[in-house]
């Protein structure tokens, strides 16, 4: 068996709908806890966002190198989010050497990545981010701008799909208030630790 495996895997599995601002909040998090995560940095076929940096948000490569990560067993799982298009992978040593040196692996996935992990990983922490609301929700991926209107519209049915699975988590935190849901997510970990 792998020695890094034998430690007792802290992996913080967080999904929730695009727009939900899981982002938001994970960086309020980061910064406020002062605990040991770490964010794992998945690869993706998407194009960056003009603030994106890679190797930061992402690792931004073709599809090509996508595939080949994939059929050489690269990622712990990998899916095609918004329906077909475009892949996002969790790479199996970032989340290795992170838990190896101590850290709360920190993995920001779909849902369907969610389950995969839970089967790899039972003893990960799940947390589920809802927002108050669709209304909210949608104004949220509109106003990013980020998309072409085909991209949200798909976005929007993955969303209103993931919504669904909340119960499927352990935790569940409503995004309805940054200070207040930044606690919240603190103090889930805390109680994990
Ligand atoms: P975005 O394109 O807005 O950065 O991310 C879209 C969605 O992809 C997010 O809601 C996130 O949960 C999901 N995602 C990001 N990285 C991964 C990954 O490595 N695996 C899976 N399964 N989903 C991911």
């Amino acid at each position: 068996m792998n020695n890094k495996l034998k430690l007792k895997p802290r992996l913080l599995v967080v999904s929730g709908p695009s727009g939900v601002g899981k982002g938001t909040l994970l960086k309020r998090v980061f910064s406020q806890s002062g605990l040991p995560l770490r964010m794992s940095v998945s690869a993706t076929t998407r194009k960056p966002r003009p603030n994106e940096k890679n190797g930061e948000h992402y690792h931004f490569i073709t599809d090509e190198q996508f595939q080949i990560k994939k059929n050489a067993g690269e990622f712990l799982e990998c899916f095609e989010v918004f329906g077909k298009g475009v892949w996002y992978g969790t790479l199996r040593a970032d989340v290795e050497a992170g838990l190896a040196e101590g850290y709360f692996v920190v993995l920001e996935i779909d849902v369907k990545g969610a389950n995969e992990i839970k089967k790899q990983f039972p003893d990960a922490i799940t947390i589920f981010v809802k927002p108050p609301d669709t209304k909210t929700l949608k104004e949220r991926l509109q106003g990013r701008g980020t998309e072409t209107e085909e991209a949200m519209q798909n976005r929007l049915k993955t969303a209103i799909e993931e919504l669904n699975h909340a119960a499927e988590f352990q935790y569940c935190i409503i995004n309805d208030e940054i200070d207040r849901a930044a606690e919240q997510f603190i103090d889930i970990i805390k109680k994990n630790m």
